[in-house]
Parts: C-alpha cells; structure tokens; sequence
C-alpha cells in the first residue's frame, strides 16, 4: 500500500471489492465498442486506463478471495475482476499492456451523488462511436477508435 494520497477511490455496488488510483488516467473515454457493450449490458461505458503500479484493491486481504474473474477468449490477456458478492464488474488488467481499466461508474460519490474527483476522472472523448447504440451530442470529440489515432467522426 503507498503512503500517499490517491487521486480516485471507488468500489462495488456492496463495498466488498474496493480501489483506489494515484495517477491521473492515461485514457480517460466513454467507450461505444461492441465489447464493452456486451461484456457490461450496457449502450456505453465510461473507461479509464492506469498503469498497474498506480492501481491498488483497498478492500480486506487476500484480495482474490472477494473477486471473480473472466478472462475474454478473443483477449486472452484481459482479465476482468468482478465482485463474487453483488456482481459488479469493477475493473480490467491488460496483461500486454500492464494496464488496468476501471470503470467511471464505479467511482466514490459525495452526498449529491456526484462522483468525488471528477475533473481528474472526466473523459475528454467518445471512442469508437462507430458501433454507438445512441448518439450523444455533447462537446466531446467522436472518434472511430482511439482518440486522435482513428477516423474523427464528429
Ligand atoms: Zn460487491
Ligand atoms: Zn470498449
């Protein structure tokens, strides 16, 4: 555990599997894939990446004992962590890249509801919104892909 102050804690819906970052993301993106569509049920997800030294579980040790896991067989060097109690899908490692995903939806939130360190958690595009299942007029950039390395779309 580092003895510093992380930037973004959040947790599973129960508070079973919880994290904290101490980095800035190095992606930070509303993702329109098919693959994050499928594997969350949802039209979209809000992602972040973060290098593995910058990500640590904060919930009771061994951590593994609260997470489940998937390893997706058409990226089998992408684990998905999930929480054995509620279900929530909590975050990703990209063994390649050794980075982890967390999910902006995951995020701690004050009183109002709204999620605590924002301005360093906020996406600054929508990435592959080729494949989007609703359109989002918002000031974002709309990208193919990746930002700034695919197609601009919008
Ligand atoms: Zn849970
Ligand atoms: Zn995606």
């Amino acid at each position: 555990m580092m003895d510093r102050v992380p930037l973004l804690q959040g947790g599973c819906f129960c508070r079973a599997v919880s994290y904290a970052v101490y980095s800035h993301p190095s992606l930070s993106a509303y993702c329109h894939c098919t693959n994050c569509q499928r594997l969350t049920s949802c039209p979209l997800i809000h992602t972040m990446h973060f290098d593995a030294v910058a990500f640590t579980w904060t919930h009771s040790e061994p951590h593994e004992y609260q997470l489940d896991f998937y390893d997706n067989p058409l990226k089998s060097y992408k684990r998905r962590f999930r929480c054995k109690t509620c279900g929530v899908g909590i975050a990703s490692y990209n063994s390649q890249t050794q980075r982890f995903s967390v999910w902006g939806a995951t995020l701690d939130r004050n009183q109002e509801g709204k999620i605590v360190g924002w301005d360093v958690a906020k996406p600054t595009a929508h990435i592959f919104y080729g494949t989007r299942l609703l359109d989002v007029n918002d000031n974002l950039g709309k990208w193919e892909g990746y930002e700034s390395k695919s197609e601009r779309l919008g």
